[in-house]
């Protein structure tokens, strides 16, 4: 779908919903909605038109990229400028205003309320753009096949670099200096190479400690013409013993058996319980102590989060991942994971890369 199309599918959501206007803050719903990926840009929606506000830093980006709506330049910040255009549009009855309330912090809303008339009201929206992001279109999922794929090969710059006594971040900067040779724009988070007991650390940013023996987790995704990739592959330097093996062994049953159950109209919570049973099974569901996946796209982590409590159900369209991990604390940790995308009737691994544990 083209961003025309997105356009009009959300204007027919506040249509339902009784929004006069969605003011659009979040920069990934901006860029979703019109294609403009600047710094300083508010969408103002209705449901018969769309405007994107922007300063003068943007003249030439805005021309080049945004679809479906009117731009207008101002000397001003855009969310005041929007108010500004909002005021006039004064008419005898309460115009309803909706506001990303996840996206707008209290003193913006406070200054937006101020430069509006009474009869506008300000009304924090539901998560309508998210809700629409979560499916991605064909055209999408070639964008995101693409990030993906340029994120699995750098795993090699990985093993190239991964000895016994080389620092995390050095391993961690050959690997992001190949991503940007390779056309990335950047990475979609701080790298994670954590290697020996900080391996049970489930966000080990790469730190200047030589690697020891034992597992090193690498988590790491570029962003290629927008969209993110992330993936999780855990190494071992060393001789793995039969022990650590088997806890190896555990995650990845938890990663298959968590992909296995992702398929169309499966509830989120679902899919964590299965990857969850699996380590219980081997007795280490309290290593446990994440989420089993969230969604991917234009961020690095969106809806639905693929966790107990979330109601989210699946539909074909969604990409998301699955990321079991146990860690013993100051022992040692593993993690696996790959990005898959819902089919119709189940869901399709994007994530290239081999799960057998490799040794160095
Ligand atoms: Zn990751
Ligand atoms: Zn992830």
């Amino acid at each position: 779908m083209d961003h025309k199309g997105r356009l009009q599918r959300l204007q027919q959501a506040l249509r339902q919903q009784r929004f006069d206007t969605l003011l659009v803050t979040h920069p990934a719903n901006v860029s979703y909605l019109c294609g403009f990926t600047g710094s300083a840009g508010v969408m103002a929606l209705s449901p018969k038109g769309a405007t994107l506000f922007t300063d003068g830093r943007y003249i030439a980006q805005a021309k080049e990229q945004v679809q479906g709506a009117r731009v207008v330049i101002a000397p001003k910040p855009p969310l005041a400028a929007a108010a500004v255009r909002l005021a006039k549009s004064r008419g005898r009855r309460t115009h309803v205003v909706g506001i990303e309330a996840e996206h707008m912090s209290v003193a913006s809303r406070t200054r937006l309320s101020a430069a509006l008339p009474q009869s506008f009201r300000l009304k924090p929206a539901p998560a309508l753009v998210e809700q629409s992001r979560m499916i991605k279109d064909g055209e999408e999922i070639d964008l995101i096949r693409g990030a993906v794929r340029l994120g699995a090969g750098l795993f090699d710059t990985i093993l190239e670099n991964i000895r016994l006594g080389t620092r995390e971040s050095d391993v961690a900067a050959e690997m992001e200096h190949a991503a940007r040779r390779a056309g990335a724009e950047g990475m979609s988070f701080p790298t994670i190479i954590a290697a020996g007991q900080r391996s049970a650390l489930p966000h080990g940013r790469a730190s200047t400690e030589p690697i020891p023996e034992g597992f090193v987790v690498c988590d790491f995704g570029v962003i290629l013409r927008g969209y993110c990739s992330d993936m999780t592959r855990t190494l071992y330097v060393g001789r793995p013993t039969a022990e650590a093996r088997l806890f190896y062994q555990a995650v990845w049953e938890a990663q298959q058996a968590g992909i296995e159950a992702v398929r169309p109209g499966a509830p989120v919570g679902q899919v964590d319980r299965a990857a969850r049973n699996a380590l219980k099974k081997a007795g280490l569901a309290r290593y446990f102590t994440h989420s089993t996946g969230h969604g991917v796209g234009l961020e690095i982590h969106e809806a639905p989060r693929i966790a107990a409590a979330q109601r989210e159900v699946l539909s074909p369209g969604m990409v998301i991942t699955i990321e079991p991990g146990a860690y013993v604390p100051g022992r040692w940790g593993v993690r696996i994971e790959d990005m898959v995308v819902v089919t119709d009737s189940g869901c399709e691994i994007l994530t290239p890369t081999t799960k057998e544990l490799i040794t160095i």
